[in-house]
């Protein structure tokens, strides 16, 4: 089945409103001027109504949160935000399991299963990210790591909800170091997550959208996009220079 290819920017924690608006401009105009790309931008959450603003306005690209807090409803949870805010916001998808939060913020591969059914129950679709560290992959553990991380979610909301939810390999190894994983390291991996929800069933499987991140650039995105279950990508450094990021969607176009 083809699949249309998805690019999303995490710029993290960086900008201020006025570099976020800025930003958010130039990678609207070159989201419009490529065909069948979908782009997704998730400024930090201070910033989302603008950034909104500025995408809905040059009609190029949708908007995302980089978190979503796990608690459905309101209450008192100081510092979280509900998957309802940021739809109210304008927000169409939320990255949940990213690895910097995994690593820094004690999210277990059950909070992240929790934090997808609560975007989803808000409406968003999830962007689940799951990859292995360095040393996982020296030890022979990537297969083995990435089932878990995905199974922990298989089982908290069953493979229906795959079929409005989109993955993200990234291995740990290359987020934000210079070194990306070779196009054939990726594949496999992407080949692997696709084949473990497959299991479960194989139509939603073809369907789902799964995204490389680390370290992609402008150089590096096509041979990365050429791979048959490389779907896109969850770019961070890069997304913080319009003309860098506007060249790898660019590439995403062309496969
Ligand atoms: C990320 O933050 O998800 C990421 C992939 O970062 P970078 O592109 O900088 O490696």
């Amino acid at each position: 089945m083809p699949r249309t290819p998805l690019v999303a920017a995490n710029w993290k924690m960086h900008t201020t409103h006025e570099e976020a608006d800025r930003l958010a401009r130039e990678i609207a105009a070159g989201a419009a001027a490529v065909q069948d790309v979908d782009v997704v931008v998730c400024p930090p959450s201070c910033y989302l109504m603008p950034v909104g603003a500025a995408l809905a306005e040059r009609k190029g690209g949708a908007l995302g949160s980089q978190d979503v807090s796990e608690i459905v409803g309101t209450g008192a949870h100081t510092g979280d935000i509900s998957g309802a805010m940021v739809r109210d916001c304008g927000g169409t998808y939320a990255i949940v399991g990213h690895s910097e939060r995994r690593a820094t913020r004690g999210e277990d591969d059950a909070c992240v299963a929790r934090k997808f059914e609560a975007a989803q129950a808000a409406g968003l679709i999830p962007i689940l990210c799951v990859g292995e560290t360095l040393e996982e992959r020296d030890g022979g553990e990537t297969d083995a790591v990435l089932a878990r991380q995905l199974g922990a979610v298989l089982e908290q909301v069953g493979i229906a909800a795959f079929a409005t939810a989109v993955l993200a390999y990234e291995p740990v190894w290359a987020i934000g170091t210079g070194r990306s994983a070779s196009p054939e390291q990726a594949q496999a991996a992407h080949a692997r997550l696709r084949a473990t929800l497959a299991a479960s069933d194989a139509k939603i499987a073809d369907s789902v959208r799964i995204l490389y991140g680390g370290s992609v650039k402008a150089d590096n995105a096509a041979e990365l996009f050429a791979q048959d279950d490389v779907d896109g990508g969850l770019i961070g450094g890069a997304s913080l220079k319009a003309e860098q990021f506007n060249a790898i969607v660019k590439a995403a176009g062309n496969h």
